[in-house]
């Protein structure tokens, strides 16, 4: 649990919010765009990805100690989910100090007084209980990124562990911990999930959202991703792979994820992985704008929450040609591709895609 920066002018006399999440969180989101509640949906995560370094990404000084961070955590904490964290709490700057306002019992006065500090921005509670001594050099000290940061990664690793254990909540486990991270983990708990947007004035929800969609610029571009052809067949698009199949988790209806997701920004062009007709094209439920392609060989190709379609039902496609572009429709946590490959056109016939894929020819 940790407050935020953040300016809680409150009239609660010294009594510090473990919500007071930052004004520029809620500066940055104007209106959140879903009111279904939860933290529910199909999420990105560019698990394998690497730290997209420089000027506006991670800086080079502390891509190093992320990573580090992130590769002692044994329960698959990404490097670009703590990069994420470190851009929204600080911008990257060890010397960020945040401060609340506060009304003096005594005089009545608001009087301003030290909140979070530092790269990670802890507050004294949270960093007297979960600070450590990083760098090894006899101190742990706020201000120092060698031991915020190690700090950090420690403690989103022991909430994803602890959010692992909870299958059934609304959210995957790292947006679990994100939510524990922000609201502490007793929110978690009561809300079964990421609290909704109507909990703290939407604080926890917008904050989850926010990192799950830094966490994608932050990675970097997958090079060897190039949508390109095997004998017709190639990748649906070009970026890194997110959520895997059959991740379990409460925020899909079958309680496992159905197929692969691509961590891709809206717009992204959305190719056709082989040669085939189309099958559906338009709004496909939680799916949003989705395109099924039947292929030759029997099988089904899904492409969902799609921003732009641009075939028809019944048009014949080529392996490679764009069939629309990415975004986030329907039941979807920030813009992604997400893919299937299934036994049928619907829903509930799919199948693992990487194998399917792989046994075409193509390189993923
Ligand atoms: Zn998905």
């Amino acid at each position: 649990m940790k407050a935020k920066r953040g300016i809680a002018l409150t009239a609660a006399v010294f009594v510090v919010s473990p919500l007071a999440l930052g004004l520029g969180i809620i500066l940055l989101i104007a209106a959140s765009d879903d009111d279904k509640g939860g933290g529910g949906g199909d999420f990105d995560l560019s698990a394998a990805g690497s730290l997209r370094i420089g000027k506006g990404y991670v800086p080079a000084q502390y891509a190093g100690l992320i990573e580090k961070a992130a590769a002692e955590c044994d329960a698959g904490l990404p490097a670009s989910v703590l990069a994420a964290q470190l851009k929204q709490e600080s911008g990257f700057n060890p010397k960020a100090q945040s401060y609340e306002y506060v009304k003096d019992p005594a005089t009545g006065e608001t009087i301003k007084r030290p909140l979070a500090k530092g790269i990670a921005q802890f507050i004294d509670g949270t960093w007297a209980s979960s600070g450590i001594d990083g760098n090894g050099d006899g101190k742990k000290d706020v201000w120092d990124p060698e031991d915020a940061i190690p700090s950090q990664g420690e403690m989103m690793c022991k909430l994803l562990k602890t959010a692992k254990k909870h299958p059934g909540y609304n959210g995957s486990p790292i947006e679990l911990a994100l939510a524990g991270y922000n609201a502490g983990w007793g929110r978690v708990d009561e809300y079964k999930g990421v609290p909704p947007a109507s909990f703290a004035d939407g604080q926890t929800y917008n904050y989850v959202k926010i990192i799950m969609a830094t966490v994608e610029s932050l990675t970097a571009p997958n090079t060897s991703g190039d949508p390109g052809t095997s004998g017709g067949w190639g990748r649906p698009v070009k970026g890194p792979l997110g959520t895997p199949y059959h991740q379990q988790g409460g925020a899909w209806s079958s309680g496992y994820h159905t197929g692969i997701d691509f961590a891709v920004p809206t717009g992204t062009s959305i190719h056709a992985v082989g040669p085939g007709k189309v099958v559906a094209a338009g709004p496909g439920g939680a799916y949003g704008n989705q395109v099924v392609i039947k292929h030759a060989d029997g099988m089904y190709s899904q492409y969902a929450h799609m921003s732009k379609v641009r075939v028809s039902t019944g048009d014949s496609v080529s392996g490679g040609q764009v069939i629309g572009l990415s975004g986030e429709t329907g039941n979807a946590f920030g813009p992604h591709l997400h893919f299937e490959i299934r036994t049928g056109p619907d829903y509930g016939t799919d199948v693992s895609p990487l194998p399917y894929l792989r046994k075409k020819g193509v390189d993923i």
